[in-house]
């Protein structure tokens, strides 16, 4: 399992394709696919969500998938917060 391609995105991709199933959906009707998924939840919130999560793994596939949602997260609060 790897997640969405798009780099505010943190959902979880489908199997075999880059995108998440709402990106997925957005693109298949032409619309774009820019606008943020969530808006409820703060980048803060993302990320301490995430290193939650991290903190908790322990097996080597989880390992991958939580270090990945965490680094997204970290790169998403960065870049919000450089704003
Ligand atoms: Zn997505």
């Amino acid at each position: 399992m790897s997640y969405c391609i798009l780099p505010d995105c943190l959902n979880e991709a489908r199997s075999g394709g880059d995108y998440c199933d709402a990106h997925r959906k957005r693109l298949q009707r032409g619309q774009p696919v820019a606008p943020p998924l969530r808006v409820a939840r703060s980048a803060w919130t993302v990320l301490t969500d995430a290193a939650l999560a991290y903190s908790d793994v322990d097996d080597e596939q989880g390992y991958g998938r939580a270090a990945d949602r965490l680094r997204k997260a970290a790169e998403s609060y960065a870049r919000r917060r450089g704003k």
